[in-house]
C-alpha cells in the first residue's frame, strides 16, 4: 500500500472521529444520559455501515439507506434503545430483531457480553456479518431468520431490542425475555410509533412508552 493511501485513510479516520464526537455531543443535548452508551457510540465507526455514497452523512441524526429498501436507524433511536435496554446495568445476553447493516449490534457488542441479531433479508445478514468482522467485533452472532418466529426453550435474554415497528409485541418474544429482563420495541402505527420498554417480573410484563419514533415495519417471512 502506498503512503499516499495511508495518509488519505488516516485523514478519513480523523474526520470521522471528529464528526462522531459531534454526534455524541448532540445525543447528550437530545437527552441521552447513559455515558456507557455514549462512549460506545463514540467508538463504533458508523460510516462503515452505510452505503458508500452516504458515508459522508453517516453521523447526521437521520436514517440512511443500507440497500434492499431498508435503513440504518437514526443515532438517537439507537442511543435511546440501548439506554432503555441497559437500565444502567451491563447486559449479559442480548437479542436484536432486525439486524439490518449491523450497526446497533456493534454498539450493543460494547454493552453486552454476547449479542444475537436476527435479520430476515439474507443479503443484509451476510453484509452485516462481513462489516462486523472487518472491524473486529467478535461477540455478535448474525442469524438469517424471521425474528418474529424466534423461539427457544433453552435460552433467555436479559435484553431484547426490536429494531422494526409493529402494533403489538410478537408473543414469542415475551417468552424469550428472562425474569428481570428488558425489551425495547417501537409500538404503534406504521407512520408513528413510541419506543416502548417492556420489563418482565416473573410472569408479569409491564409496558412504559417513551419517545416518538419512526421505524420500518416488522415483516414476516424471509427474503
Ligand atoms: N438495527 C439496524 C436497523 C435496521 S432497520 C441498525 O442498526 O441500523 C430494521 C431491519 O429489520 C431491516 O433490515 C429489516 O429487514 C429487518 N426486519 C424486519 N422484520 C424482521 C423480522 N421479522 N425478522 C428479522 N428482521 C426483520
Amino acid at each position: 500500500m502506498s503512503s499516499t493511501f495511508h495518509r488519505a485513510a488516516a485523514g478519513i479516520g480523523m474526520a470521522s472521529e471528529r464528526t462522531r464526537l459531534r454526534m455524541v455531543a448532540r445525543l447528550r443535548e437530545q437527552g441521552i444520559r447513559d455515558e456507557t452508551v455514549l462512549t460506545a457510540m463514540a467508538q463504533v465507526p458508523r460510516h462503515l455501515f452505510v452505503e458508500e455514497a452516504f458515508a459522508s452523512r453517516a453521523y447526521e441524526d437521520t436514517a440512511l439507506p443500507i440497500g434492499f429498501g431498508q435503513t440504518i436507524s437514526q443515532p438517537f433511536a439507537v442511543a435511546r434503545s440501548c439506554e432503555l435496554a441497559r437500565g444502567g446495568k451491563s447486559i449479559g445476553l442480548a437479542l436484536e430483531i432486525g439486524g439490518g447493516c449491523g450497526y446497533q449490534a456493534a454498539v450493543l457488542a460494547r454493552l453486552a457480553r454476547e449479542v444475537y441479531t436476527i435479520e430476515r433479508i439474507g443479503a443484509l445478514a451476510a453484509k452485516a456479518r462481513q462489516t462486523l468482522s472487518s472491524i473486529g467485533v467478535s461477540n455478535v452472532k448474525v442469524r438469517y431468520a424471521d425474528g418474529r418466529e424466534a423461539a427457544s426453550n433453552v435460552v433467555q435474554f436479559d435484553a431484547i431490542l426490536v429494531a422494526a415497528g409493529g402494533s403489538i409485541v410478537p408473543p414469542n418474544l415475551l417468552g424469550l425475555l428472562s425474569d428481570g429482563g428488558r425489551m425495547v420495541i417501537p409500538l404503534g402505527t406504521p407512520e408513528h410509533q413510541r419506543l416502548t420498554l417492556v420489563t418482565r417480573t416473573g410472569d408479569n410484563f409491564q409496558q412504559q412508552a417513551f419517545d416518538d419514533v419512526v421505524f420500518v415495519p416488522l415483516k414476516s417471512g424471509q427474503e
